[in-house]
């Protein structure tokens, strides 16, 4: 594992972190918004590429591109209004999508700098650290926040979150890779096939917020429990898919809940994770304004995410698995992304 200057923000300098594993798998980290930049891995010809959007300088990422690669917090996905009432007290967080909050508001924690610890045992290891206070962008409480990023020889990236409070607030912390397993941003992820383990999806209205139901997949386009093309049906969703699966496990367990594979590169990702729901967002709201560090641009549905999360709005929706922590208990989540290859 290697570190590198990357530049400086409020103070705090910013590093780039080079993980490799004995494979050459490579992926790089910046404790910048504990931001995944690149991921390198090799196609069925040993050819390698990466496998994310991201950019190669700091600079970019300062007109913040819709959160590349990012660790995601205090909440990942919308509250409706920016408004929960908690313990009794109604809460006014910042509102940065329209009338609601996405991604933990204007300077979630994908924009501030983390405390980095390098462990480097066995295995290439990141571990971030950031406090967030109480208040920040509205939310309650100081929340204490370390982010493990572990690069296996099994050519898997293990993220687990841990965050402690001193007063009662929601959270709910995510990875915002955009993959593109062909490596290649002139193509779309329309071919990739994919799979969610999701017997019911939390449908949304016109602004992403739930409805509250939990819908069925059976017969509609977000049946995804067998594994079909993304392409498919991807017309019959307007704006394309940005939702939230409600996958099929026990709550608490690691457990694989998706998957994702591209014949052309033989590339396959499976992802596993201790959490209930699963955001699929095919990348609709690209639109080829921002460019590669090569200079490509980047059009819509040339990436796309597979956000590991409890449901959106739940601090608003009673009905949904809480994400409220509480002082003196453990907020504890882990998602790994296992990268794969065939012929
Ligand atoms: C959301 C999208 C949003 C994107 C931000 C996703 O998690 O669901 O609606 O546009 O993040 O780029």
């Amino acid at each position: 594992m290697s570190q590198a200057d990357w530049g400086e923000l409020d103070g705090k300098k910013v590093y780039l972190y080079t993980l490799t594993n004995k494979n050459g798998t490579q992926v790089k980290i910046t404790n910048y918004g504990g931001i995944i930049t690149s991921w390198v891995t090799a196609d069925k010809n040993g050819k390698k590429s990466d496998i994310v959007l991201g950019f190669t300088d700091f600079k970019s990422y300062q007109t913040p591109p819709p959160y590349f690669g990012a660790t995601v917090g205090r909440y990942g996905n919308r509250i409706a209004k920016g408004k929960f009432t908690l313990d009794g007290k109604q809460y006014t967080l910042a509102t940065n999508n329209k009338q609601n909050h996405l991604h933990g508001g204007k300077k979630g924690f994908d924009k501030v700098v983390w405390d980095a610890a390098q462990t480097n045992e066995n295995t290439p290891s990141l571990t971030l650290n950031y406090l967030s206070k109480d208040g920040e962008e509205g939310y309650p409480g100081n929340l204490k926040t370390t982010v493990k990023f572990t690069l296996t020889d099994a050519d898997e990236l293990q993220i687990v979150y841990d965050a402690e409070t001193d007063k009662a607030t929601p959270v709910n912390l995510t990875n915002h890779s955009y993959f593109n397993l062909t490596g290649d941003v002139s193509n779309t992820i329309l071919d990739h096939t994919l799979m969610i383990n999701a017997d019911k999806y939390t449908p949304v209205d016109t602004t992403l917020i739930p409805t509250g139901e939990l819908k069925p997949v059976q017969g509609t386009p977000f049946d995804f429990r067998q594994p079909k093309k993304i392409g498919r049906d991807i017309g019959k969703v307007p704006g394309g898919y940005d939702h939230n699966f409600v996958v099929n496990k026990k709550e608490t367990s690691l457990q694989m809940v998706a998957s994702l594979s591209d014949s052309v590169s033989g590339r396959k990702v499976e992802v596993y994770t201790t959490e209930p729901g699963v955001q699929f967002y095919s990348g609709n709201f690209l639109d080829g304004s921002l460019k590669t560090s090569s200079g490509n641009p980047i059009n819509k549905h040339t990436g796309m995410c597979l956000e590991t999360q409890h449901f959106p709005d739940s601090p608003n929706k009673p009905n949904f698995p809480t994400t409220t922590l509480k002082p003196g208990k453990k907020y504890h989540t882990e998602t790994t992304y296992k990268v794969s290859v065939s012929k």
